[in-house]
């Protein structure tokens, strides 16, 4: 069987962020492309995922600075929060993405399927009863909320229901110790929430290095939201007065007006007829996927959220895509995504950005060959506040060897979000600390302490 038996050299199965961009490179090196989307276009990214909660955390983040504004002499700023406006203008914006996004697409010559697809051989899908033959397929279908499965799961939301939230709850336990849950946690209680962050272990956060989780939870005690740790629900109930979450140990948080899970994602692979194709998932579900995104049957391929993939984001789904189709159509033999040095942030109030090795992980592969410089201060946004509201930041460089090679760079604290993406560079292309010292400061900012650390 050759490609040209093939109505399309490539279909993509999802228009989330993965998807959208294999297929648009994929048509621009020539290659006769369509998306299958069975939901809105742009996936969990654009709809309920990155970019709600950004506006989210933008209105968050606004009434945080409002909230600072008497400590510049200004006065009358007390801000209410019209929840429904801020929903509605969130939904406009999103409403105006998809549509760039189906504009994109045919701009790009490539074909969009509106419909769920299921493979029914190794070649063919189904949509709707319509059969679409390709020569190869990328598996981009993401992840969809999952949920403990103990009484009463069902009666909390998950993220997505977070969005869909046409009011603000007065009381709400936010279950789960991963960025989803600190993220949401951080937007309802600045936006004027009681909120309690329910989490199985002491801190949250794992898997960013232990001088992020504590200052984050250093913050939280501070300022809220407020921690329960230790906790692992056990059941949730409707009782007159609102919901009571009830814990394993019978602790029992009463009264919440809403709890939300974020208790981790599962990959949409169960309903894509994948035995059809022949392609294998392992026991969490997530298609394997070598170092080229090929699954066990080299022309499907899967990247983005329903792989194995360490860093569930959008632009390592997009990286992914764009290097697959590069080496695919556009004749680039070697070009694969390396995943390593992928920066993150979590958008909590500060933000925390994170680049690289933990110090643990650093001295677990290169033991005392590692050395880290940890700073901590009060950044100027806060320089005329009282003491009981001035938030301290947290920076630390993870380095390695004789040279002092930078592997990891952790930040906690106002402007994290934005400072990072240039030091990712810096250790993507091996920057030394002595390269960093050599490199003069901006003052007077917070970035400068990334440069003058002894
Ligand atoms: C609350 C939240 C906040 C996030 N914040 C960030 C952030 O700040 N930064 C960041 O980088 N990442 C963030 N992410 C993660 C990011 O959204 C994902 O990593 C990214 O969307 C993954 O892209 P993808 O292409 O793998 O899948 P998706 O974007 O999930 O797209 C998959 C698409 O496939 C469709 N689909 C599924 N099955 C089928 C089928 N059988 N047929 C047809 N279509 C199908 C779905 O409808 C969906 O549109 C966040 C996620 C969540 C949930």
């Amino acid at each position: 069987m050759t490609d040209s038996d093939h109505a399309y050299d490539l279909i993509c199965i999802g228009g989330g962020s993965g998807g959208i961009a294999t297929a648009r490179r994929a048509a621009a090196h020539g290659a006769r492309c369509a998306v299958i989307e069975a939901s809105r276009l742009g996936g969990t990214c654009v709809n309920v995922g990155c970019v709600p909660k950004k506006v989210m955390w933008q209105a968050a983040h606004s009434r945080e600075v409002m909230a600072r504004a008497g400590d510049y002499g200004f006065s009358g700023v007390a801000p209410t929060l019209d929840w429904g406006a801020l929903v509605s203008a969130r939904d406009a914006y999103i409403e105006r993405l998809n549509g760039i996004y189906d504009r994109n697409l045919d701009k790009s010559g490539v074909d969009l399927i509106t419909g769920h697809a299921h493979f029914i051989d190794p070649h063919t899908v189904v949509v709707d009863g319509q059969h679409y033959r390709a020569a190869r397929f990328v598996i981009a279908t993401g992840g969809t909320p999952g949920r403990p499965g103990i009484p009463g799961g069902d009666l909390g939301i998950d993220s997505d229901g977070f969005f869909e939230m046409t009011d603000r709850p007065e009381k709400v336990a936010v279950v789960g110790a991963g960025y989803i849950a600190v993220e949401l946690a951080g937007v309802l209680h600045q936006l004027g929430s009681d909120v309690e962050l329910v989490i199985r272990r002491e801190k949250p956060l794992r898997g960013f290095d232990t001088a992020i989780q504590d200052a984050y939870v250093e913050a939280i005690g501070a300022h809220g939201p407020t921690l329960v740790n230790h906790f692992t629900p056990a059941g949730l109930e409707a009782a007159w007065g609102g919901y009571s979450l009830h814990g394993t140990d019978g602790r029992s948080l009463e009264g919440l007006d809403q709890v939300i899970w974020a208790v981790g994602r599962l990959p949409n692979t169960d309903e894509l007829g994948l035995e059809a194709a022949g392609v294998d998932i392992d026991e969490s579900g997530t298609i394997p996927v070598d170092a080229w995104q090929a699954s066990n049957q080299p022309h499907i391929f899967a990247l983005g959220d329903v792989t194995d993939n360490p860093y569930p984001l959008t632009p390592v789904a997009i990286a992914a895509g764009r290097r697959l189709a590069d080496r695919v159509w556009g004749g680039e033999a070697d070009r694969h995504l390396e995943y390593r040095d992928v920066p993150t942030v979590v958008f909590t109030h500060p933000p925390i950005g994170s680049v690289g090795l933990t110090e643990a992980d650093a001295r677990a592969v290169h033991g005392d060959a590692v050395q880290v410089y940890e700073t901590r201060f009060v950044p100027m946004d806060f320089a005329l506040a009282p003491a009981e509201a001035k938030q301290r930041s947290t920076m630390k460089l993870v380095c390695v060897g004789a040279e002092e090679r930078v592997v990891g760079v952790h930040l906690f604290g106002v402007g994290s979000d934005e400072m990072l993406q240039g030091f990712a560079v810096a250790v993507r292309m091996g920057a030394t600390k002595q390269d960093l010292d050599e490199t003069v400061a901006i003052h007077p900012t917070s970035a400068e302490e990334l440069v003058t650390m002894t």
